[in-house]
């Protein structure tokens, strides 16, 4: 299976002809990777500007500011982007509109460029969770991961063969309205884009899939869910080992109910990369404080070697 995947994306990228007319390939090469850009310190001023927008529940003002501030970033990077506005049904609100920002990397005109192949999709919700008895800022989650997204984008639209291998996708809705995830409540977004997906050519669907979840906290502890497929859990710890951080990746004791789940119900193998065990999940105390710079660079730097290396560069 991951040879026959290689191997298309050897002939994907074969076939594209870079501006020069020369033939456009990709092999991973220690010399011009990028992995090691990535900045704990911009992901983290990210971070806090979406916190600065306060509670980010689906449906929200302030989740549409924090909306135009991604697309904002993301065009200044040469990324181009496309909401995916749908209506859903919830239990507790009736009907909330949600939007998902899906991202390619295009700094020229590209009229074809959402009906292009790509082998990574690499995703993040960025709504927060909504407590009626107090301000939730979903520093961590789901700050943390929407925000090391975006230096993902700025670092990886400085390698643009790897870039225009991977969609970035900033899911809506992720987060129940009850208490817990159900079928109907939660993963609200990354269901209905799995459902687009499944519609639409074989061709347009991403090869694979990587989620960031809860990836800022100081004490970092990932624990990739069981239901996660074992390749790409693989190639994490690969690209962990590789770079000296093997302590900070590890395998959750059973499944986690979260974006992943709609993509790998649809056929495409999709990771999870969350460290559920932080002591102030759901909590008033998911402040920016809670949040380090170095446990995004840790796992930021990670999973672009993993990219770069493993998924896309054939090692
Ligand atoms: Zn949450």
């Amino acid at each position: 299976m991951e040879g026959y995947l290689r191997l298309k994306w050897g002939l994907v990228l074969l076939l594209g002809l870079c501006s020069c007319g020369k033939e456009e390939t990709y092999r991973y090469d220690a010399d011009s990777a990028v992995y090691h850009k990535f900045s704990g310190d911009l992901a983290m001023s990210h971070v806090a500007k979406l916190v600065e927008f306060g509670s980010r529940p689906a449906g929200s003002e302030a989740l549409e500011a924090s909306r135009k501030y991604l697309e904002a970033e993301l065009d200044a990077l040469g990324w181009k982007t496309q909401r995916q506005t749908f209506e859903d049904q919830t239990p507790a609100n009736s009907k909330v509109t949600f939007v998902n920002l899906r991202a390619r990397f295009a700094p020229e005109v590209a009229d074809d460029l959402w009906k292009r192949s790509y082998g990574v999709l690499i995703g993040s919700h960025y709504d927060t969770k909504l407590y009626e008895d107090f301000e939730f800022l979903g520093a961590n989650d789901s700050g943390s991961s929407a925000g090391a997204l975006i230096e993902i984008a700025r670092v990886l639209a400085e390698r643009p063969v790897v870039a225009k291998a991977c969609e970035l996708v900033f899911f809506d809705g992720e987060e129940a309205f009850g208490e817990n995830i159900t079928d109907e409540d939660g993963l609200y977004g990354s269901r209905y884009f799995a459902k687009q997906l499944r519609k639409q050519d074989a061709s347009q669907r991403p090869e694979q899939g990587i989620i960031l979840d809860m990836i800022g906290d100081k004490n970092l502890n990932i624990g990739v869910p069981v239901d996660s497929p074992r390749a790409l859990y693989d190639s994490l710890t690969k690209a962990a080992k590789d770079l000296g951080h093997s302590q900070y990746f590890g395998m959750h004791n059973s499944g986690i109910i979260d974006d992943h789940v709609p993509l790998n119900e649809i056929g495409i193998p999709t990771i999870d990369i969350i460290d559920l065990d932080f002591t102030l999940w759901h909590t008033a105390g998911d402040v920016l404080g809670a949040v380090s710079p170095d446990s995004l660079r840790i796992v930021g730097s990670t999973t672009l070697l993993m990219i770069e290396k493993y998924l896309l560069g054939g090692a």
